[in-house]
């Protein structure tokens, strides 16, 4: 049985309204040869403003989608936050949280990242876990010290249950938009350690940065890696599906 492959899209601050109406104009007849591949799920995560249009066209395909970010509080003097029911409302399931960009353009802590992931869980919704070291953490050999300081924090007051609600996004900063890829072994080493510092095997480990078509076969073979978090491949219809053919062809 070969495995499933969870194929995410990151799309960013990109795709307006109109533009996610386009979007979803082209994407049917792209995942008509894929939609009833049991072991492909395909997510799609939108800007808030382009959650309708998603949501619509996503349903209408049987796919994931979801939001890209929330604040952990249910309502209150927050200015420019959304929050979970404000998500709910959408019938929004996922939500990324601790992306790279959110960490270091935005300043989200650790300690702040894990509140929105416990509340994302509460409110029985999954979290899209991103973490990962940056070009100057890697080269000072702190890639290992890093990355346990931020799962440790996401996880440390979360039942096995939960832990294994989470799908876990590895994503090196220095891969991500950047067009450089982490080798499949760079990447399958951290996927395989991660495993073991959750201390769960099964969970759902995704890799990000810079996956595209024609990488996506040896980093989608490995082990330990049971996916991809993509984003600038993610915002065409035809970029994006082609990441999944690569695998199986
Ligand atoms: C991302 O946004 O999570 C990402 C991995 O981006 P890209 O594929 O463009 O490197």
């Amino acid at each position: 049985m070969s495995k499933k492959i969870y194929l995410y899209g990151n799309w960013k601050m990109n795709n307006t309204y109109s533009e996610t109406e386009k979007f979803f104009a082209e994407f049917p007849a792209v995942y008509e040869p894929l939609k009833n591949d049991s072991n492909l799920e395909v997510g799609i995560f939108a800007p808030f403003t382009s959650l309708w249009p998603l949501s619509q066209g996503a349903k209408k395909c049987g796919i994931v989608f979801g939001a890209q970010n929330v604040y952990y509080e249910p309502k209150g003097a927050f200015t420019g936050e959304i929050s979970i029911p404000m998500l709910k409302e959408y019938d929004v399931t996922h939500i990324i949280l601790g992306h790279s960009e959110r960490r270091h353009i935005f300043g989200e802590s650790d300690e702040l990242i894990a509140k929105k992931v416990k509340a994302v869980l509460d409110a029985g919704m999954t979290p899209v876990f991103c973490y990962g070291e940056t070009l100057e953490e890697r080269e000072s050999g702190s890639t290992f010290t890093v990355m346990e300081r931020q799962l440790k924090s996401a996880i440390k007051d979360l039942l096995p249950e939960e832990i294994s609600k989470i799908i876990y996004a590895y994503e090196p900063v220095w891969a991500i938009g950047t067009g450089k890829t982490a080798t499949p072994d760079q990447a399958e080493e951290v996927c395989g350690w991660s495993r073991k510092l959750i201390g769960n095997e099964k969970v759902v480990i995704l890799y990000g940065g810079s996956v595209k078509g024609s990488n996506a076969k040896e980093l989608l073979n490995m082990k330990d890696i049971d996916g991809a978090l993509v984003g600038g491949a993610s915002l065409k219809p035809a970029s994006f599906l082609e990441i999944y053919t690569a695998f199986k062809n």
